[in-house]
């Protein structure tokens, strides 16, 4: 699956793009691609949003007739196209389903690209994309704000620290649990080289959610990639992956933000760069090497670049963990019941599905149940789920069904937005008793369980010998 940006050009009214290629040498993808749609529905049988709302213009082939009316000149750009191109998870099913192959994430992408050129984005979300995102000491002064003002306006509900509105506010519905601002980033908790080791030298990409709300999961990945041998760091000045801006039609902020994020991972002669969200990991892979060259970066260095991005699976899987492959913890690790979500950006997008299962079946005193429809999105798809909270709870709700189906007493994925809209899920149906980790918790909590097992025994034995010693005293 490809990403790509655009070269807007004014015509009929409209603003058409060249296509552009998304790296050197792969197919091109260009906006004039949805005229390969034959209208066979396919996608209707595969859309999350279709099976909420079955009208056309929910569905992958109503949008690439709007698409295509556009750019033939029979259609102005609009509110309502707008409204109407934004109703999409942009969760790639029907790309994937596609028996005509029609590109159809890019293809509605560039569109939101070129209704937001024509008719702007919307005011609030239009501000967020084109004014604060890209600005990074504005957007952390932002978040920091909104750490100190939000138990003003949210309570606490137990259960993972979620909160929920204290009195109605705008696209907050009152059964939405979200997740708080964290006491500290964690670009605060810990930046620079924050381990040393003998292996490469391993750069987090630590995306949003997991530096503003959830940073104890950029934690666990330190513990992990540092079980490896690696030397950990986390690069203090990186931004958002932009991921946002490009699916917002903000394509300018999106490219600033690569550059951004080249920059501030260059300072530390990395050998790689992890993740351990697939939003960031996709947007990095897939969109990064065009947008940086939009932005007048050179192409071996934008290569260059993406050449090092993995996902925390990707990377993992055949890595020797210590305290996780040693086997300590076999003998006295409880039973955990698991199953598996697999987010769209890392299953569908990068083609990771056989690792992160691997890694749970890896772990000693884990057994792994399958989830029906572990692919199916989960409803979040970013501002879709803000924007559109009743088509995305629905969608949450089916998921919800799969996960108890299960009979699983662990939920885990490799995405904070899947975590995030999951847990909301369980609690909107008054599930407590299932945890929803990210794959990275699962793993060190384990290697931590292991270590202190290790830990005790040690003690345990030096007991024993020093009881022993002390038998054979005078
Ligand atoms: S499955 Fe592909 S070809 Fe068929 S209607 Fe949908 S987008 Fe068009
Ligand atoms: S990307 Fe997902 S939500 Fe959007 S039209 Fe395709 S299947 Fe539906």
């Amino acid at each position: 699956m490809t990403l790509f940006a655009f070269r807007g050009v004014k015509s009929h009214g409209w603003t058409f793009y060249d296509p552009i290629m998304i790296r050197p040498g792969e197919k091109q993808v260009s906006i004039k691609s949805c005229t390969a749609c034959v209208k066979c529905a396919t996608c209707h049988t595969v859309c999350p949003v279709y099976s909420v709302v079955p009208a056309e213009s929910h569905s992958a082939r109503g949008k690439m007739a709007l698409i295509e009316a556009a750019i033939e000149g029979n259609l102005e750009g609009s509110t309502l196209l707008r409204e109407y191109l934004e109703l999409c998870l942009l969760c790639g099913a029907c790309e994937e389903a596609c028996p005509n192959l029609v590109p159809t994430v890019p293809i509605m992408l560039q569109a939101r690209e070129m209704v937001a050129g024509d008719v702007g984005i919307k005011t609030g979300k239009g501000i967020l994309l084109n004014h604060l995102l890209g600005a990074l000491k504005t957007f952390r002064l932002a978040m920091r704000t909104g750490r100190a003002a939000q138990r003003l306006v949210f309570k606490r509900i137990p259960h993972e620290s979620g909160l929920r509105r204290r009195f109605p506010m705008p696209l907050v519905p009152e059964d939405r649990t979200l997740p708080e601002v964290s006491a500290r980033f964690l670009t605060e908790l810990a930046s620079g080289t924050v381990r040393e080791g003998t292996g490469p030298r391993i750069g987090i990409f630590a995306g949003c959610m997991v530096n503003y709300f959830y940073p104890e999961m950029g934690m666990n990945m330190v513990e992990l990639l540092a079980a490896t041998g690696a030397t950990v760091i986390i690069p203090e000045d990186q931004a958002c992956c932009g991921m946002p801006a490009l699916a917002g039609g903000a394509g300018n902020t999106a490219r600033e933000l690569a550059l951004r994020n080249l920059e501030e991972f260059e300072k530390f002669d990395l050998d790689l760069i992890v993740t351990g969200c697939a939003t960031c990991g996709s947007n990095l892979k897939e969109n990064y090497t065009q947008l940086l060259e939009e932005g007048g970066v050179d192409s071996d260095r934008a290569v260059n670049f993406v050449s090092k991005i993995f996902d925390l699976n990707e990377f993992l899987t055949g890595k020797a963990l210590s305290g996780l492959t040693d086997g300590e913890i076999t003998e006295t690790a409880e039973k955990r019941v698991v199953t598996y979500h697999h987010p769209c950006h890392l299953g569908r997008f990068q083609g990771i599905k056989d690792e992160p299962i691997g890694l749970i079946e890896s772990i000693p005193g884990v057994e792994y149940v399958p989830m029906e429809d572990a692919d199916r999105c989960c409803g979040m798809g970013g501002s879709f789920s803000i924007e559109h909270y009743d088509i995305s709870k629905k969608i949450n709700d089916e998921k919800v069904k799969k996960i108890l189906e299960t009979g699983a007493g662990t939920v885990v994925t490799s995405c904070p937005a899947c975590i995030l809209h999951i847990r909301d899920g369980l609690r909107r149906h008054g599930v407590e008793d299932i945890e929803v980790v990210h794959i990275a918790r699962l793993l060190s909590e384990t290697i931590e369980k292991s270590l202190n097992d290790s830990a005790r025994r040690g003690t345990e034995a030096d007991q024993q010998e020093n009881t022993t010693d002390l038998s054979r005293s005078p």
